[in-house]
């Protein structure tokens, strides 16, 4: 079983590494706790214990079925293929152009997708899986589920992991541990019930748990998952602009954040525009996408 969980010790590095975020971040901390997580729109990136926080207003689960509509059409300009193929001067990348044919997968990473399953974005995030063979994470949020079975179903199907990510995308720090554990086991069983299969692994929602979360979680059975690479797709982030900061970011064994639902005014556009680029630049890059469980286990 090589199920990657990050070590402490990795988070310090990695919270080493995000210092001056962190640093500007600690003003959003602040400002987070006086709002409830779902009702803002500004990015306020909860985190409580020095965990790489995650996006805090990508989910309007009750959102307005309308609101992509409401945002206009986007304007960004289609990235063609090639940009991501031969992203400037990516060192490995000029490596890669002196060699003859497909570049052999050496290092893996997992795409992660969370906050869905929904009918619009997960769908399309699923299509382009498909066509490149990549293999991807969903955390789940449980009310999402009950909503899209089928489409959960569909990522189980596919070959994709599932992982859990609350009932309605709480923040965990400010629940009960009798809340905290309504919100993983409902979901649990959600899932369970749809796909036949139940699933070990939690990311959090903002990223933002404490040190006893962690450990009841842990001793639970549940493997918490957090991610090394944001993309803050769900903040309008350009295409190119993510497949640029993927590829710079990205190391053997990376846990890349994105979204199948949410989004700022549930715009994921950016995100499925950018996914093709991804993985094609990855894959010259030397990586093969696997899900989190496999993460550590190479394939012959
Ligand atoms: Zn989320």
């Amino acid at each position: 079983m090589a199920i990657r969980i990050l070590s402490d010790r990795k988070l310090v590095v990695l919270g080493a590494s995000l210092l001056s975020a962190t640093t500007i971040l600690m003003f959003g901390i602040h400002a987070a706790e006086t709002r409830p997580p779902l009702s803002s729109v500004q990015h306020d990136n909860a985190s409580v214990s020095g965990v790489v926080p995650e996006q805090a207003t990508h989910a309007k689960y009750t959102g307005n079925p309308n609101s992509s509509q409401e945002a206009g059409t986007p304007t960004a300009p289609a990235v063609q293929p090639s940009d991501g193929r031969t992203a400037g001067n990516h060192p490995e990348a000029a490596v890669q152009q002196g060699k003859p044919g497909p570049v052999k997968a050496t290092k893996q990473v997992a795409l992660t997708f969370d906050d869905g399953p929904d009918t619009k974005y997960t769908p399309q995030v699923l299509d382009i899986l498909k066509q490149y063979e990549a293999k991807a994470t969903f955390f789940v949020v449980g009310r999402q589920v009950v909503k899209h079975p089928d489409v959960l179903k569909r990522i189980h199907e596919e070959g994709h992991s599932i992982g859990n990510h609350s009932w309605d995308h709480a923040n965990l720090t400010k629940l009960s541990s009798n809340q905290i554990q309504k919100e993983i086991t409902s979901t649990d069983e959600a899932i369970e019930k749809i796909i036949g299969a139940s699933t070990p692994l939690v990311r959090a929602p903002y990223g933002a748990v404490t040190a006893s979360i962690k450990r009841n979680l842990t001793s639970a059975g549940h493997q918490l998952v957090e991610w090394t690479v944001d993309t803050k797709d769900w903040s309008g982030t350009a295409s190119a602009d993510m497949v640029e900061l993927v590829r710079k970011r990205t190391k053997d064994g990376g846990i890349i954040l994105m979204h199948s639902f949410g989004g700022k005014n549930g715009n994921l556009d950016n995100t499925v525009e950018a996914l093709p680029l991804m993985i094609e630049a990855l894959k010259q890059d030397g990586y093969a996408f696997v899900t989190v469980p496999e993460l550590g286990v190479k394939k012959e």
